[in-house]
C-alpha cells in the first residue's frame, strides 16, 4: 500500500528529527501533499492515525494539509481545477493543458518538546 510507506518515511523523519533535538514528546506534525502525489486522503489518516500509536506518540495531533493541482490552458491561459489529467479546458476546449502541482509529500511544521 502507497499510503502506508509514505507516511512510514514521514514517521522515520519525524522520530529522527526529534532525537536530533531531544525532544521528549511529539505535540504536532503539519504536513503538505500535492494531489499529484496519488495519496488516497483516507486511507492516509486512517495510516497516520495508527502509525502515531506505534510510533510511541498517540496523543499527537496531525494535520494535513492537501493541495490540488491546477491546470493552465496553453491557449488561452485559463486557469481551472479538475481531478483528472487529459482534461480538455473548459473554456475553449483546447486539449493542450499545462499541469501546476505538486506530487510533493512534505513535513511542513514540527511541534516537539
Ligand atoms: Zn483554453
Amino acid at each position: 500500500m502507497h499510503e502506508l510507506s509514505v507516511a512510514t518515511s514521514i514517521m522515520e523523519k519525524v522520530v529522527e528529527i526529534s532525537n536530533d533535538n531531544n525532544a521528549e514528546k511529539i505535540k504536532e506534525i503539519e504536513l503538505e501533499i500535492g494531489s499529484l502525489s496519488g495519496i488516497d486522503r483516507a486511507s492516509f489518516s486512517f495510516v497516520m492515525e495508527c502509525l502515531k500509536e506505534s510510533y510511541g506518540f498517540p496523543d499527537c495531533n496531525i494535520i494535513i494539509n492537501y493541495h490540488e493541482h491546477k491546470f493552465i490552458c496553453n491557449n488561452c491561459g485559463n486557469m481551472f481545477t479538475d481531478r483528472f489529467i487529459g482534461s480538455i479546458c473548459s473554456e475553449c476546449n483546447d486539449g493542450l493543458l499545462t499541469v501546476t502541482g505538486s506530487q510533493d509529500v512534505k513535513i511542513k511544521s514540527l511541534l516537539i518538546e
